[in-house]
């Protein structure tokens, strides 16, 4: 199954949000940056990026939050999926992976924010393994207090 042959269509849980990417995610990634742990109440996303003007909402749009003063993370306002990663005015836009409707499609290449990976996940690849320090998002995000 070729990334670049097929549509690449995908959408959040409920289906209140249906896009479509006019050319494959590149530069996918895991990133288990404490931002995006919080963001997706998960210990990493995967991430794969694609200019602006080549994802196509055919249904809904995604809320939009600031996570930092540097970027926006979109979401379902219906049932809370996680969709989208941008850095303000940047011509490129992150989709999350698990939201396609073959996921499957594309296959990541690197890991992010490798200093806080949880020592317990088992992720047995020889992908190359990279902190995300120097970040933007990540430098200025500050954890809530205990
Ligand atoms: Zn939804
Ligand atoms: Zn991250």
């Amino acid at each position: 199954m070729a990334a670049s042959s097929e549509r690449l269509i995908g959408g959040c849980l409920c289906s209140a949000i249906r896009y479509e990417c006019m050319e494959a995610p590149c530069d996918v990634h895991y990133c288990h940056c404490r931002l995006c742990q919080r963001a997706f109440g998960n210990v990493f996303a995967v991430f794969g990026s694609l200019p602006v003007s080549a994802l196509s909402f055919s249904r809904g749009a995604p809320q939009l939050y600031r996570s930092t003063p540097y970027a926006e993370r979109g979401f379902c306002g219906t049932c809370g999926t996680p969709l989208t990663f941008r850095y303000l005015r940047s011509e490129w836009i992150a989709i999350a992976i698990g939201s396609l409707d073959h996921p499957d499609a594309v296959r990541p290449e690197v890991h992010w924010g490798i200093e806080s990976q949880v020592p317990w996940l088992a992720l047995h690849d020889t992908l190359p393994r990279k902190p995300i320090e120097g970040e933007p998002e990540y430098m200025v995000w500050r954890q809530p207090p205990e």
